[in-house]
């Protein structure tokens, strides 16, 4: 649901190709998916007739918190199906949160839609993407989500063609992580775009890990791609002795942006 622009029929097309691919996970994500309540509901109800089991939602929250019906409807989901509502969180507070989203009062209703949705059966799962404004915040982010029941909390690492203001260096993001396990379950800890051998001893926080094996992507602008592999469409990169590595099958190394810092790293490969 990249673009509303795409034909819900091609949306529903897309579920069955998926359907019959073997897929039985689906994710929705944007633009903002809540935008549109009854695609939603149309779509996993369509989905859940062909069989797929676990629905994640990427979310700022908004369309949660002004739809009751939706909220409803994915409680009432969620007593025989996994519904996930991932939260994307660019700060603890408004100031941060609202800047970085680029809306006013965008953190109120997501603290609202968070709020409603811990009160279903749904899980809450929450996407940090690390930048200038909140690297020094992660902890708060985390102590922010510790008063719910969150299942999954993520810090990812930003990927933009070009650097901007708000980029930060992989290791800076890397040492911010690691002090979350301070006060975050390695259980619920996970991280995007860091790979194993940033993360010894918290191996388990690599998020790559819990992605199912095959990935098919459908957007406007791509159409339909089976078997989705981030690092054979040249958006991560390795390094040549990665194929050293006892983690070289699973790994996906890093985004292509920050290849150069991590191969200056002098980081070997785990064996
Ligand atoms: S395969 Fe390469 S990038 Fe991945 S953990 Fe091993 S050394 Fe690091």
């Amino acid at each position: 649901m990249k673009d509303i622009e795409i034909p819900f029929e091609s949306l529903k097309e897309a579920v069955l190709k998926g359907s019959r691919n073997g897929c039985n996970e689906l994710v929705l994500s944007g633009g903002e998916p809540t935008l549109y309540p009854e695609y939603i509901i149309e779509l996993i109800s369509f989905a859940v007739t062909l069989g797929y089991r676990k629905f994640i939602i990427q979310t700022n929250g908004y369309g949660l918190s002004k739809n009751e019906e939706l909220v409803s409807f994915l409680d009432c989901m969620a007593e025989t199906t996994e519904i996930c509502l991932s939260f994307s969180i660019h700060g603890h507070i408004a100031d941060i949160h609202d800047d970085l989203s680029g809306t006013p009062g965008a953190f109120s209703s997501m603290m609202d839609a968070i709020e409603k949705i811990s009160r279903t059966h749904c899980k809450i799962y929450t996407n940090t993407v690390i930048n200038a404004r909140n690297l020094i915040h992660l902890k708060d982010v985390a102590a922010l989500m510790m008063s719910y029941k969150t299942d999954i909390m993520q810090f990812s690492m930003m990927h933009l063609n070009e650097k901007t203001e708000l980029s930060v260096s992989l290791e800076d993001s890397v040492r911010a992580i690691k002090k979350l396990k301070d006060i975050v379950s390695l259980d619920i800890l996970k991280t995007e775009g860091v790979p194993y051998c940033l993360l010894h001893g918290m191996e388990s926080c690599v998020g790559e890990s819990a992605w199912p094996t095959v990935l098919d992507l459908y957007n406007k602008d791509n159409d339909y791609m089976s078997d989705f592999k981030q690092l054979d469409h040249g958006m991560r990169r390795k390094m040549e002795n990665c194929n050293k590595c006892i983690m070289n099958k699973i790994c996906m190394g890093v985004w292509k942006e920050h290849f150069e810092e991590f191969s200056q790293m002098g980081i070997h490969p785990i064996v």
